[in-house]
Order: C-alpha cells, then structure tokens, then sequence
C-alpha cells in the first residue's frame, strides 16, 4: 500500500441547507482496498421530498443570483479544486480503485469544467428577432431571452463521478437553477466532497442539495412534478427507466456504449496500438467511450494486434494509490466477474485471449480477445471492463456498416492519413462524436459530448447543457418596431 486509508468518510445528506445524517446507512467497500473506505446516509422518501420542495422554493432566490455572481463562484471552485486535486484523487482511488493519475487527470477535468461554466454563465442572453422579414410580422419587435428551467435533477454514474456532477451541477448553477443531486451508490463521498467545496466557494445553499440512495432515491426524483429537468448519466436500461419515471421533462440521457475504433491500411501502426493501450485500459476500461472494439485492416491485423498485446502487457497494475499504476481494479467484484465470464464465454467459442483474462475478487488482468464471434457479447454488449477486442475487416465500406451495426453510438475513433475516408466516416458512423488519429476514448470538456441510438439524447458540455436547463421565452411588442416599419397589416 501506498500509505493507510484512514478512517471511513461520513458521506451525509445535504437537504435545506443542512448536512443530515440517516440511519439508514451504506458502507462503501473500497474495490482495491477491501476496506470500508466511506459511509453513505441514504434518503428516506420524506427527505428526498423535503429536498424536492426546498429546491422548489429557491427558484427565485437561485435565479437572482447575477451571471456575474454566478461565474465568480464557479471559478473560485476550479481554483478550490486545483488546490485540492491529490486529496481528491486518493478518495476516487479508495472509493473505486481508480489509479491516482486517472484521478488527477478527472480533476484537472474538473477545474476545466467550472471554469467553462462560468464562461457561459457570463454568455447566457437573447435575440432581436428579424419579425419583419415576414408581412405579419411588421410593425412588431420580438425578443427572446433564456430562463432558468427550474428544479433539476443530477444523476451521476460511478466512473467519472466527480467531472460528471461537475458538468450537471455548475451548468445548471450557470443557467440559474437549484439542484439535486443523487450520487452513485459506490462514490458518495468523493461526490459529497465536491459538492462542500461549491458551497466554500460561495454556491449558496438553495441552489445545490445532495440525496444519497440508488435507484428508488433516483427514481421518486424523477418522478416528481416539481423538477423540470433530469440530467442523467449512467447505463442505457436505468436510463430508459429515468425516461419513462419523468415523462414530460427537458431529459437529458447520457448512456452507454461499446464504442468502435477503426485502424486503416495507412495508419501509424505502432501509435495506435499504444493510444488503444493506454485508453483500453484507463479507469480498468469503466469509461463509456473506453475502447472497446478496434477494427484493424486485415494487411496490418498482425502487425497491430502484436503491438497492442506488448503494449498491454506492458501496463503498471497494482495499488490504484501508486503513481506509476495504471490500472488498479474495477469498480466491484461482480463487475469483474462479469467481464471474466464474457471473456471464457469469446473464448470458448473460438476466439484467441493473447494476454490478461485472469482474475482476483475486483482485479481483472489487461485482457485482448482477438476475433471473438461478431455475436459475442464482449462485441455486441457494452463490456465497461479492463478488455478489449480486435477484429479484422476488408474494405472500408463494410467495417462502417459493421460499426453500425451496434445498438449504441457514442464516440468512434479512425486512425488513417485519408481525409476523405475522415468525411465519410464522419457522415456515415452512427455516433456522436468520431475523433480522428485518436481512439474512441477522448473527451474535450467545452465540446458537445452525446450519444444516437440507445448511448442517449442530448449533449453534454456546459454550453449545450445550458440551452437544456433554460427556456427560450419571447416577448412580442405589437405597434411597436424596431425596424422603424410601423404598420402592419397583420392581425
Ligand atoms: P447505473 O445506470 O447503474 O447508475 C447510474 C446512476 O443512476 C446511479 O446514481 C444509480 O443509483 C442511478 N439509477 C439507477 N437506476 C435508476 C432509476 N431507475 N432511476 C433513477 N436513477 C437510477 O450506471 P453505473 O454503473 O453507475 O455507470 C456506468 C454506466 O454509465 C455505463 O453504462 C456507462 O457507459 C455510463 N456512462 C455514460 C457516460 C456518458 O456520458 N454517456 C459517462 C459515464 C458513464
């Protein structure tokens, strides 16, 4: 070990403006560790509704709060949570067995993400609209402006649970709104943490509040007709669930994947595998643009699937507290074992495991599975673990087809020198998102992030996040132009 866990964080409530505790309590089992590392006080119903009401009634309190205002607390957060990034780190490591350096670069992310926010918390405004451009229209001025939504809800999944609640609760803080946070079961305490640290840097108490508990908690907030908005990130069947619970709310869905990376003819062999590597198997591969599925072109498969291998056996596993680690452990003991099973299942039914595939309790050994059957559910499922798999393909026709053929549609990754096959694949993938001589696996925080198909609706960034927790409202003046047009023949 790297140094002791200490004692277990006390990972409370927040309702109305006080830190609560409840008897009812969840001890949060460190993956790594194999030590009770937090504790988490769940919700019962009658506070998450004490949560919901209060939030209800700071909507006027939290909108009068000045964009300017608004941004000065968001940036002290990214300077709070620079000064306070190892802290942080070490608590997602013992929380979920995430490597330091993974932690350390969420944080970083983090910082990124606030200051984004504030940029756009000073960016929110309206528009003049061209009213006479259209015969009824002369003779009017319409002016539109975006208001805060009202209540939102945040859920936030384990994996990134620090730059995800970053992204909901500062662009719905930008926009004007209170929120609720509900953070996931396996990291209450790194989420409690972020959450005092906004309050330190001025958020007041009526725009954040945190319920702890899992789906029940998540779903009564859901359900509820006082929230205006659920912003929701974690797998696609709990998502369908957020959706149906919510009915009629602004939803935004940010799901899973089992995302593609395409490695072409022309391809710099040697970079790709290492970028496959080192983002295969970052977080143990619990990332939901994580690669997953690399198709390489059948004249360099062998080449790339030997370099890969090296690569992967190359990786640091151990202690998630050691700096040099690069893999730690996953997130629990079923989660690994699922992904174990998963890899026997491939490689019963013919595919060839070049390294890894080996397991102890959350500790999943860097697995490559090289040509599993297209069916096998390390292809066709989302896999969230410590594996990849490489197939082969022909022509570049056919590899998109096959991309397509997933019920999901993240992020892509294309490794080639040909800028026409970019624009091609750019159109045809059906994805979110394609980076170019990259993998699947990067994120920039100020871009739109989302996904097609079942990996969601919506776009994650504070500046689309924004325009999904305000309302466009328009003011029409009949009479009065300033076009200086004054009749209309309108009615
Ligand atoms: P999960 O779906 O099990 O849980 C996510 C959150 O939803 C947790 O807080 C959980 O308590 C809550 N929840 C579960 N069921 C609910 C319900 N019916 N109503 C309301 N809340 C409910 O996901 P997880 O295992 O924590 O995270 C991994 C998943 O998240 C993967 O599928 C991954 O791809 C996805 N993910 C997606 C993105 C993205 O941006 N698209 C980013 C990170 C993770």
């Amino acid at each position: 070990m790297a140094d002791e866990p200490g004692e277990p964080v006390e990972a409370r409530c927040l309702v109305a403006g006080e830190w609560r505790t409840s008897r009812d309590r969840a001890e949060r089992v460190g993956p790594y560790t194999r030590r009770v590392v937090s504790v988490g006080h769940l919700a019962d119903p009658a506070m998450v509704d004490e949560a919901l009401a209060y939030a209800h009634r700071s909507r006027a309190t939290v909108e009068r709060v000045s964009p300017a205002a608004r941004a000065a607390v968001l940036e002290r957060a990214a300077d709070l949570v620079d000064a306070q990034r190892d802290e942080f780190a070490r608590l997602l490591a013992l929380e979920l067995g995430k490597p330091i350096k993974d932690g350390r670069g969420e944080m970083v992310r983090v910082a990124d993400t606030l200051r984004v926010s504030a940029a756009e918390a000073r960016r929110i405004g309206g528009e003049v609209l061209p009213t006479a451009g259209w015969e009824r229209g002369v003779g009017t001025t319409a002016m539109t402006y975006r208001a805060p939504v009202g209540v939102v809800v945040a859920i936030t999944p384990f994996n990134a649970p620090a730059n995800l609640l970053a992204h909901k609760l500062a662009a719905s803080f930008a926009a004007g709104n209170p929120t609720i946070v509900k953070p996931p079961p396996q990291a209450p305490a790194v989420s409690v943490r972020l959450v005092a640290l906004l309050l330190d840097a001025g958020m007041p108490p009526e725009a954040v509040q945190v319920v702890q508990g899992g789906a029940e908690v998540g779903s009564r907030l859901c359900a509820s007709p006082l929230v205006s908005a659920v912003s929701f990130t974690g797998s696609a069947g709990a998502g369908a669930a957020v959706a149906r619970t919510a009915g009629p709310k602004r939803l935004v869905l940010e799901l899973g994947g089992n995302a593609a990376t395409i490695v072409c003819e022309d391809a710099d062999i040697e970079a790709a595998a290492a970028m496959s590597a080192a983002t295969g198997f970052s977080n143990s591969g619990q990332s939901c643009i994580s690669v997953q599925r690399i198709y390489v072109h059948t004249s360099v498969f062998d080449g790339f699937t030997e370099a890969l291998t090296a690569a992967v056996r190359g990786l640091r596993v151990g202690d998630p507290l050691e700096a040099a680690t690069d893999v730690g452990s996953m997130v629990d003991d079923q989660a690994a074992s699922r992904v174990e099973t998963w890899i026997k299942e491939a490689a019963a039914a013919g595919a060839t495991v070049t390294c890894g595939g080996t397991r102890d309790g959350a500790r999943l050994a860097p697995t490559v599975v090289c040509e599993p059957d297209p069916g096998a559910a390390l292809v066709a499922e989302e896999a969230f673990g410590a594996v990849v798999v490489v197939l082969r393909y022909e022509s570049f026709d056919d590899v998109v087809e096959v991309c397509n053929q997933s019920r999901f549609g993240l992020q892509a990754g294309l490794f080639t020198q040909n800028l026409a096959r970019v624009f091609e694949a750019w159109r045809r993938l059906e994805v979110g998102g394609l980076v170019v001589n990259g993998t699947s696996n990067f994120r920039l925080d100020h871009v739109p992030f989302g996904g097609v198909k079942d990996s969601g609706i919506g776009r994650e960034s504070p500046r689309w996040m924004i325009d999904d927790y305000t309302v466009t409202k328009t003011l029409l003046l009949r009479g009065m132009s300033i076009w200086g047009d004054e009749t209309s023949s309108g009615m």
